[in-house]
């Protein structure tokens, strides 16, 4: 076993060491992938050295490489090395993450860094509550589904039909797309979802929702939640965030803030005051396996309220389960899922092993360099559209507003030579780029790559 798992060492070692010289986007077919996996019928043992050489050629060639440092993409992580060997523990001691009896440890070292994190927001860590989910959406199901049960405490017995309502929520045009679905999972419906008009600077725009609810409210629907997002998925833009408090206060609504991605600013002293206002939202989305830095799946959800958390998921007797632990907590029936895989490790991990102060020098760093990006970006003539503290950076140049070369075509160059990588995104009926910083690797020279690569093609 021991020359086993040594393979698997090996390939950690070396591709988190020389990811540098890996191409960062596949250029592969689904046909020449399936092919590669004809091989496998599954009638005859294969040894393991043979399958791990097959899955890592594969996983190297045909992955668009989101821990590359020169991946300018989403808000998918570079991890931390302390976080992989954390996955490994968790499948290595597999413990289920349903109750406490069963996961002692599990379970406590998940208060722990939950209660970090929770403080971290501003919440109380004793009325507050804390899970970790497969992700930021179900995170976000979870506010939906709590938020419901508060404005109508009754629901969850009876269901909205027989209760006779039309919940409906509100959130901006830039904000993600998660709810949709969450809408249609909880019954409520997709058009109970409102979508707010945004405003130059691309935030929720607070006249509209004031009107939208007022109208809503006339017209016999029963507004129950706003979502504010910080750090919009497409620009990384803020809303209003105490603006939001403020109204949600007045009509007496959920406030919701979606930061997924954002969140992560809190461990910084110099980012956090873009997100002041989080600290008196109702509930909270942040993920971990974004700017935190930690591999999938491990998303956050946070309530201001406990006691709303419990009733939500509660699940009454089974005959089945281990019995409740005093004085402990048991997940089941405090959340969304029932066996659940360990993925707090991975924080707990990470946060311990770079300690606050070095996910916040990350964090800045990740910032600076955006900076540095806009203003070689601007220097050379090209114009930013978007407008964050955060590092996203939306921007287009006149020969693309001018239709001489479209953003498809820069990206089509970019993914063939496979050295970098950036999206492009509709803001407001026009299409722009976009490159956000996400990776702790990426230093400055990896953004003179980009420029020169931009430069390079805008000006062929
Ligand atoms: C990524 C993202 C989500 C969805 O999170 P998943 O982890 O992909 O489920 C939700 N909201 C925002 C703002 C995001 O950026």
């Amino acid at each position: 076993m021991k020359e086993e798992l040594k393979l698997l060492i090996d390939e950690i070692e070396d591709f988190y060491t020389n990811i540098r010289d890996i191409r960062i986007v596949p250029n592969a077919g689904p046909e020449e992938i399936r092919g590669q996996l004809q091989k496998y019928d599954f009638q005859d043992a294969v040894p393991v050295e043979a399958i791990m050489g097959d899955v890592t050629d594969m996983m190297r060639k045909w992955t668009v490489q989101v821990t590359h440092p020169r991946y300018f993409g989403l808000f998918n992580p570079t991890v931390h090395i302390s976080a992989v060997m954390a996955d490994a523990l968790a499948s290595l001691y597999n413990p289920n993450c349903a109750v406490w009896g069963h996961s002692p440890a599990a379970c406590e070292i998940e208060e722990h860094i939950s209660k970090f994190m929770l403080a971290q927001f501003g919440f109380d860590t004793e009325k507050g509550i804390a899970n970790f989910t497969s992700g930021g959406q179900e995170a976000n199901h979870s506010a939906v589904l709590t938020a419901l049960t508060r404005s109508f405490p009754e629901s969850g017995d009876k269901g909205l039909t027989e209760l006779g309502v039309m919940p409906v929520f509100y959130m901006s045009d830039g904000s993600h797309h998660s709810f949709n679905k969450v809408a249609h999972f909880t019954g409520i419906g997709r058009n109970a979802l409102r979508i707010v008009d945004i405003d130059e600077d691309l935030k929720i725009d607070m006249s509209a929702l004031e009107k939208m609810v007022d109208d809503d409210r006339k017209a016999g629907y029963h507004p129950f939640m706003v979502v504010g997002t910080a750090g919009t998925t497409g620009t990384g833009v803020i809303d209003p965030l105490p603006e939001l408090v403020n109204f949600c206060q007045k009509e007496k609504l959920w406030f919701h803030v979606d930061a997924a991605y954002g969140g992560a600013a809190v461990l910084s002293d110099k980012l956090k005051p873009c997100l002041s206002g989080i600290e008196k939202a109702d509930s909270i989305t942040c993920d971990a396996h974004k700017w935190l830095a930690v591999p999938f799946g491990a998303g956050m959800f946070f309530c201001s309220d406990k006691s709303v958390v419990e009733k939500t998921f509660r699940i009454g007797g089974t005959n089945y389960m281990p019995p409740a632990v005093a004085g402990t907590r048991d997940f089941y029936n405090t959340s969304m899922q029932w066996t659940r895989r360990f993925s707090g490790i991975k924080l707990f991990m990470a946060m311990a092993e770079n300690g606050r102060e070095g996910y916040a020098h990350n964090i800045e760093k990740n910032a600076e360099l955006t900076e540095y990006l806009r203003s070689e970006l601007i220097e050379k003539g090209w114009r930013m559209v978007n407008k964050t503290p955060l590092p996203v950076a939306c921007f287009t140049h006149p020969l693309i507003e001018n239709e001489k070369i479209s953003t498809k075509d820069i990206l089509s160059r970019i993914y063939s030579e496979g050295e970098t990588w950036i999206s492009d995104l509709m803001i407001k009926g026009k299409t722009v780029l976009r490159a956000c910083v996400t990776s702790f690797k990426t230093e400055k020279e990896d953004v003179d790559f980009l420029v020169e690569t931009l430069e390079r093609i805008i000006t062929s």
